[in-house]
């Protein structure tokens, strides 16, 4: 059994149904078991601006899946709530997004899989709430704990506890 941190997210439509199908999926998942699940952050969109705020949540899982496995498991989650999506905005926002943030303090980069998550370090809307999760986990690649990547971000964007948002 590995303990893995999962970041989720959902900017389209019922985007807090969405995350809270999502859990329940995992929950269901033959070989997962979530261990801890985050509150819900509301968060600015990053890059591409223009569009409706993202809920973000992470969670710790214990699984006995492989790291592929876990990635299809995710993927598999996510196809079935995207199936809900409008047909004609196919490349819109997502409904699901499910990010393999932390597998143990695995390292591996293959053109399918990287973990940790590429851009776990830089991103406000991953580390707020990993901090609620397990604020001392390390990441075994840049050796600090997600409370310091926090407190290295230099322009994090805005997380807002889900339902302070004004
Ligand atoms: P985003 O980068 O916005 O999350 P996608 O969810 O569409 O975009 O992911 C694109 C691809 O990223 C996936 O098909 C997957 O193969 C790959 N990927 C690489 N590393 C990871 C990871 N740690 N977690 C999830 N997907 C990953
Ligand atoms: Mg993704």
């Amino acid at each position: 059994m590995t303990i893995a941190y999962l970041g989720l997210g959902s900017n389209l439509g019922d985007r807090v149904g969405y995350v809270q199908q999502a859990l329940t999926l995992l929950a269901d998942c033959p070989g997962i078991g979530i261990v801890e699940a985050s509150s819900l952050y509301e968060t600015e969109p990053v890059g591409f601006a223009d569009q409706e705020w993202f809920i973000n949540a992470a969670v710790a899982i214990e699984t006995s899946l492989s790291p592929v496995a876990l990635l299809t498991a995710c993927q598999e989650i996510e196809r079935r709530l995207l199936r809900q999506r409008d047909p004609a905005n196919r490349n819109g926002p997502r409904t699901l997004d499910i990010d393999i943030l932390f597998y143990g303090d695995l390292a591996m980069a293959s053109p399918a899989l990287t973990i940790p998550h590429p851009r776990v370090h830089l991103r406000a809307y991953a580390l707020v709430p990993m901090l609620e999760v397990n604020a001392e986990l390390r990441h075994p690649v840049l050796g600090k704990t997600i409370e310091e990547l926090h407190e290295a971000l230099d322009f994090p964007e805005e997380v807002l506890l889900y339902g302070t948002r004004r």
